[in-house]
């Protein structure tokens, strides 16, 4: 990613997924191609609402097909170098676990504040990790993975999970949930109107929607630009802020009721580690920053509050 600038002073007209009609976007330059198709594509960003969103979107097909063969994990595995450093060792990839462990554990406690039995559906669910922080007993759960590698592992593993292997997108069930759960999936969705319809039929009156997404007004964002490690070359499509999610989230008539923007998640490091990559510096000056830069991203952290790296909103149908 070399440049992302405003091509077009004029500005287009697009329509906006969140004002639901023609509206000027500013449009930007961005060399790279998409991971998902190979096709060139730019950075739209709503005047209105803010919400920004690459153009053109690859179609649902195309999705389907690539995260049938690409898992969460193996994309970010691949463009991360501390990630790849710290697999490379015991220890490394104990410190990974552990903090895996403990993010998917603050996820689910975060949920038992609203709700302590039913049903939960996990969006994306991957290898089931984070359902398993939720008592069979109590809990009847269910994930869908598009990625049959991922599944293999997750009924392997996790016996009290029903774990269906399909894409979302085609998933037709009669069953209401309590719970539904998107962590870091929304945003790789190319219809979220669409998608939300769907969550809307399939979660109780007065049931819960969490969804977890990089906050376009991260701070970060705003520093590195366009070696902001959530880019995310091309697989995420949208980048949601605060105002433009609870916007869309109301125009599906759910209530926020609470937005929480996590301490330990920071692209500091992962931003860094793109933009000095970038600057023909030995790779091993790189990964030394990157490292040291951890501890770093999270102080700064504790200094901007809406302007970390993640969301989480907590919603509720009316
Ligand atoms: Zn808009």
């Amino acid at each position: 990613m070399h440049s992302l600038r405003i091509i077009n002073i004029m500005k287009k007209q697009f329509i906006c997924n969140v004002c639901k009609k023609k509206v000027h976007f500013n449009l930007f330059n961005n060399d790279e191609l998409g991971i998902i198709n190979k096709r060139k594509y730019y950075y739209i960003d709503c005047i209105k609402c803010g919400l920004m969103q690459i153009h053109p979107l690859p179609n649902a097909k195309e999705l389907e097909k690539y995260y049938k063969y690409n898992s969460k994990q193996y994309s970010d595995y691949k463009i991360s170098l501390i990630n790849r450093f710290l697999k490379s060792s015991k220890i490394g990839k104990k410190i990974i676990y552990s903090y895996f462990t403990w993010s998917y554990k603050t996820r689910a406690k975060l949920i038992k504040q609203y709700k302590s039995s039913g049903s939960i559906l996990d969006v994306g669910c991957a290898q089931g990790n984070f359902l398993n922080n939720f008592s069979g007993k109590y809990w009847d759960k269910t994930g869908i993975e598009l990625n049959p590698m991922l599944v293999k592992i997750a009924k392997k593993n996790f016996l009290d999970q029903k774990i269906i292997n399909k894409f979302f997108e085609s998933y037709n069930t009669k069953k209401k949930y309590d719970v539904v759960t998107l962590w870091q999936t929304f945003e790789h969705m190319q219809s979220p109107n669409k998608i939300l319809i769907k969550l809307s039929k399939i979660i109780k009156h007065h049931g819960f929607l969490i969804i977890e997404v990089p906050n376009s007004k991260s701070l970060n964002k705003s520093l590195f630009k366009n070696y902001w490690q959530l880019f995310q070359k091309g697989e995420h499509l949208f980048f949601w802020s605060a105002k433009s999610l609870t916007t869309i989230l109301k125009l599906h008539k759910f209530k926020i009721r609470k937005i929480y923007y996590p301490i330990f998640d920071t692209s500091t490091s992962g931003s860094l580690v793109n933009f000095l990559s970038n600057k023909k510096i030995p790779q091993l000056i790189v990964l030394l920053l990157g490292l040291m830069s951890i501890p770093l991203g999270i102080v700064i952290n504790l200094f901007v509050y809406d302007k970390r790296d993640n969301m989480q909103i907590i919603a509720q149908k009316l």
